[in-house]
């Protein structure tokens, strides 16, 4: 009896990597808010783009004892140029990705609150990239935190709304009065990007709120360059500007406030 012919031997061919791209939460600016899971997935990086708003210690961190430093392209306003163009950063992160790259894409607080991070995704997923998100501490919880009150402490409020200030170009922007009568109603108004148009936030909201109705705004949350201005609505503004306080920053305004001088008498106490 003949053996049978020995099967040709087949080519060991390795599985084309799959491309992939992660958006990266790098929280407020304190490294030590960064998730486990934001800095395993910033060490696998051999691209790295970073926004405007990460700090640098994150980035030192990123780069820390490695052997081969991923490059790093900053993709922001720093140094008084320009904001690099969203679809300049989209192409970007496509070409590196289908290149065989493993692109992070850093962004301040939480890639999907108030960034481009869904536009992002689905430019990515369109050109069959994987792509992983994963979460940061967003700046308007590190600012409440600041401030010494939880977004939802239930003497006074019963949830929260995540608002920006700036409307999209030719995009109607919030009605503040409708969110002013929302805060009315227990509801905790958290606002992003609210500084250039903080007169017209202002008036707005005074349409449904009173003018004693807490606010307070803090700059660079979760940082070591925090400051925070106390004041009521009908202050906002003129405080602001006595403190000297700029962007970036959050805008809180709503009863939970109140909380802030229950829980400073309770710690008085504790002492
Ligand atoms: N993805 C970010 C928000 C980006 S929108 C997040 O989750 O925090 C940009 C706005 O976020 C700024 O205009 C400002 O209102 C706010 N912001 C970002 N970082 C901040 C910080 N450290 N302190 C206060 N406000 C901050």
């Amino acid at each position: 009896m003949t053996s049978p012919a020995p099967s040709k031997a087949r080519p060991i061919r390795k599985p084309a990597k799959q491309p992939w791209c992660a958006l990266v939460g790098a929280g407020p600016g304190d490294p030590e808010l960064l998730t486990l899971k934001a800095l395993r997935t910033l060490r696998r990086a051999t691209v790295l783009l970073v926004d405007d708003l990460v700090s640098d210690a994150i980035v030192t961190l990123a780069l820390r004892g490695r052997r081969r430093p991923p490059r790093v392209v900053h993709v922001g306003k720093r140094g008084g140029c320009k904001s690099t163009p969203q679809a300049f950063i989209e192409r970007l992160m496509v070409n590196e990705a289908l290149a065989g790259e493993r692109v992070v894409r850093l962004k301040g607080g939480d890639p999907f609150v108030f960034e481009r991070g869904g536009e992002e995704a689905e430019a990515l997923r369109a050109q069959g990239i994987d792509v992983e998100v994963v979460n940061g501490i967003t700046s308007g919880l590190a600012a409440t935190t600041a401030l010494g009150v939880p977004w939802t402490h239930r003497d006074h409020a019963h949830g929260v709304m995540l608002v920006t200030g700036h409307a999209r170009e030719g995009a109607p922007g919030p009605d503040w009065a409708v969110l002013g009568a929302a805060a009315a109603q227990g509801l905790t108004l958290v606002i992003y990007m609210g500084m250039a148009r903080l007169a017209a936030v202002q008036a707005g909201l005074l349409r449904a709120l009173p003018g004693h109705t807490p606010a307070a705004v803090v700059q660079h949350a979760g940082s070591p360059q925090e400051r925070t201005c106390d004041c009521t609505l009908a202050s906002l503004v003129d405080a602001v500007r006595a403190c000297g306080l700029g962007s970036p920053a959050i805008v809180i305004i709503g009863k939970v406030l109140q909380a802030r001088s229950a829980l400073a008498a309770a710690e008085r106490l504790a002492a």
